[in-house]
C-alpha cells in the first residue's frame, strides 16, 4: 500500500467532472479528503491524502494529470516562527487537522505539529507568514 498527502488544483473546465469518482472506481485508490474549495477563478483545491497499490497510484496520478490537474505533494513539514506570530488567529479557520486551534481560557493560538499534515494552507494566510514550510515541495 502507498499513500501520499497531496494538493489536488483543478482548472475551471474540469471542476465538474467526477474526476474523484473515476480515481476510487477506475483505480481502487481510496482517499480522505481534508479540504476541499472553489477559489473566486472557479477553480478547485482539494487536500487530500491517497493511497493504494503503488502501481494504480501512478496509473490514478497519470490519468490526473491527463485530466488537466495539477497535483503535488504536500511539504513534509510546516513549522511556527513563535517570534513572527502574533496571535491573530487566521490560521485557524484554514487549518484541516486542527493542529492550530485556541487554546481556553487564555485565547492563545497553539500549534500541535503532530496533528499537521503539512497542507500548507495556513502559509498562504498567515499575514506575518509565521508558519514556515520546512523542507522543499516535490512535484509529482
Ligand atoms: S495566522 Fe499567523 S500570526 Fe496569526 S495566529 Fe496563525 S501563525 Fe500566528
Ligand atoms: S500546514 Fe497548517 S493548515 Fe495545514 S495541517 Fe498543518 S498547521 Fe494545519
Amino acid at each position: 500500500m502507498h499513500a501520499e498527502m497531496l494538493v489536488l488544483q483543478f482548472p475551471r473546465e474540469v471542476v465538474d467532472q467526477p474526476i474523484i469518482y473515476r480515481l476510487v472506481k477506475d483505480f481502487s485508490l481510496e482517499f480522505n479528503l481534508l479540504r476541499a474549495a472553489i477559489n473566486p477563478q472557479q477553480e478547485g483545491l482539494i487536500v487530500m491524502e491517497l493511497r493504494g497499490h503503488p502501481q494504480d497510484f501512478r496509473r490514478g496520478l497519470k490519468y490526473l494529470r491527463k485530466a488537466g490537474v495539477k497535483v503535488r505533494q504536500v511539504a513534509r513539514e510546516v513549522g511556527r516562527n513563535e517570534e513572527s506570530c502574533y496571535q491573530c488567529g487566521t490560521c485557524t479557520a484554514v487549518c484541516p487537522t486542527r493542529a492550530l486551534y485556541i487554546e481556553r481560557p487564555a485565547m492563545a493560538v497553539a500549534f500541535d505539529a503532530a496533528r499537521c499534515s503539512a497542507c500548507e494552507l495556513c502559509c498562504q494566510v498567515c499575514p506575518a507568514h509565521a508558519m514556515e514550510v520546512r523542507l522543499n515541495r516535490e512535484a509529482v
